[in-house]
């Protein structure tokens, strides 16, 4: 039987970068597959064709709606083929996940095709998909089987006409009407992908904003912006049932009103969030304890009950993030090694890589009221950047949160273009505890959209931005 020091079971951002730093600590490595590709959600059916999809339709909506404003006239129609979209976006999920391959044997990684299921804590039995096992011995467990889309107990999803995002990255036709349930990140990037490609797009959320749990003007912000790209928002509603009638699908939900409406479109696509993964995992025999919510329990050190096994990522509590899953992958490698390693939750970013982009990091203004902190609060507009009148591109904002009286950022919330990438500098200021004033007095390339950054910061610092 062959024996590792450490098995990691799932090949997503948590489990293969986890398998990365423990292979370069030294530990004889395996990790176990259940797909033929590796990469998990984030790189087949996740963040990695979402965004190719999300590019691909941007450079559609901007030739037909802005290339005209740049001056450039396309004589001819501008087709969109969906088949190549999507051939494009495989062709995109294939490179990346070779990547990983590329990586494993790299590292010298073992690399398990098969369900992982624990015999007991320390021996794993790996069943191919051909019904032969084989059972392997393990000192340490690192559990990263992640997660699947959750739906509500009403609804089938048949997966033809009611899907999730699996089905929605690999449509055969662009929808009709799209009819989204749930505001969140993946109703609002996919609705925005069909909306742009022509769909009539109507999502219905429960809460009264979408991305509710972000700062709520970033919610105003983005509402206001997606509307003017004609995707028609339904807030407030309590979905009570779906039917598919054949080519297509009737959803009904109860308005603020206590009124029941009904939406009719030809695909509904179901993004109420996502549950933690452990189907076929056994996970009793190892006598690891799962929570109410089916999220497997950790302590401070992503340590189980059970001393050698460690869970990461989606299949434990937190944000549902692939940068989060990486953390912890590197956090429980280095854990095993005898380091000390460190998270600070509080500044992973949040991106829904809608256009405009919406990120943000640390406290919402919401939580600091709820928690009664006293902050000022800095906000700098993008369309007066001339960066953003360069680009064509002026929706949005930055707004820097910082403590009242020791002038610490405490949150950051953007909404614009490439705000997913300008995060990182709030990121890296508020890992260094900077106040709003120390990012004020640092240069700031002109003209780019960081600018908003700088001038956010002037303005938390006391009503000093310079081009406003
Ligand atoms: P996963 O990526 O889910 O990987 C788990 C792996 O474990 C899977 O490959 C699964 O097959 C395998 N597995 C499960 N059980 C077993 C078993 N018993 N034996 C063997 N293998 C097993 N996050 C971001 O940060 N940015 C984004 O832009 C983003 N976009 C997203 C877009 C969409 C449409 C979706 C659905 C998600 C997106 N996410 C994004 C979320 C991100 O994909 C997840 O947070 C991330 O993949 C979690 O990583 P993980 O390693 O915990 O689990
Ligand atoms: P989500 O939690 O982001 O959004 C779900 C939305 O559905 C919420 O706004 C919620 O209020 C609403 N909702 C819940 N029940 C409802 C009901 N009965 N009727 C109407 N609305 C209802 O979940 P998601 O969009 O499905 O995404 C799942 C996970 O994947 C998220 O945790 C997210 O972090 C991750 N993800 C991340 C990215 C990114 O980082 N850019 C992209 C896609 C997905």
């Amino acid at each position: 039987m062959n024996s590792y020091d450490v098995t990691i079971i799932g090949s997503g951002p948590g489990g293969y970068v986890a398998a990365i730093r423990c292979a370069q600590l030294g530990m004889k490595t395996a990790l176990i597959e259940k797909y033929s590709t590796l990469g998990g959600t984030c790189l087949n059916v996740g963040c990695i064709p979402s965004k190719a999809l999300l590019d691909s339709s941007h450079h559609y909506e901007d030739a037909i709606k802005h290339f005209e404003e740049h001056g450039i006239e396309i004589s001819g129609e501008v087709k969109v083929s969906l088949e190549k979209m999507i051939a494009r976006k495989e062709k995109v999920v294939e490179q990346t996940t070779g990547g990983i391959d590329f990586l494993m044997k790299k590292n010298k990684i073992e690399v398990l095709n098969g369900l992982g299921s624990f015999k007991d804590a320390t021996h794993i039995l790996i069943t191919k998909e051909d019904g032969s096992s084989e059972e392997i011995e393990t000192k340490n467990v690192i559990v990263a089987t992640g997660s699947k889309p959750s739906t509500l107990p009403f609804i089938t999803i048949d997966k033809e006409r009611v899907i999730t995002s699996t089905e929605a990255l690999k449509l055969k036709e662009i929808p009709k009407h799209l009819v989204v349930i749930g505001g969140g990140v993946i109703g609002l990037e996919l609705g925005q992908v069909y909306r742009r490609l022509g769909a009539e797009v109507s999502v219905i959320e429960f809460m009264d904003r979408i991305i509710p749990t972000m700062d709520k003007a970033q919610s105003k912000e983005l509402t206001k912006a997606m509307k003017k790209q004609g995707v028609k928002f339904h807030l407030s509603h309590r979905v009570s049932g779906v039917t598919n009638n054949g080519n297509e699908v009737t959803v009904t939900a109860t308005d603020k009103k206590d009124r029941e409406v009904s939406f009719t479109g030809d695909y509904c696509l179901v993004s109420v969030g996502r549950r933690p993964f452990t189907d076929g995992l056994n996970a009793e025999n190892a006598g690891i304890k799962i929570t109410e919510r089916g999220q497997i329990e950790v302590n401070e050190h992503l340590q189980t009950n059970i001393a050698n096994i460690y869970a990461i990522g989606d299949v434990i509590k937190g944000a549902m993030l692939a940068h989060k899953a990486e953390e912890e992958g590197v956090f429980v490698a280095e854990t095993l090694a005898g380091q000390k390693p460190h998270i600070d939750y509080n500044l992973i970013p949040g991106v829904v890589y809608t256009w405009p982009e919406v990120a943000s990091v640390g406290k919402t203004e919401e939580q600091l009221i709820e928690s009664g902190i006293k902050y000022k609060s800095g906000q700098f507009p993008m369309r007066a950047l001339g960066r953003s009148r360069a680009s064509g591109d002026t929706d949005g904002f930055v707004k820097i949160l910082s403590d009242e009286t020791t002038d610490e950022v405490l949150g950051v919330h953007m909404v614009g273009a490439r705000v997913a990438d300008l995060i990182a500098e709030a990121v890296v200021a508020m890992e260094y505890r900077a106040s709003a004033e120390d990012i004020s007095r640092m240069s700031h390339a002109h003209p780019t959209y960081a600018e908003a950054v700088k001038e956010a910061a002037l303005a938390a610092t006391g009503d000093r931005a310079l081009h406003i």
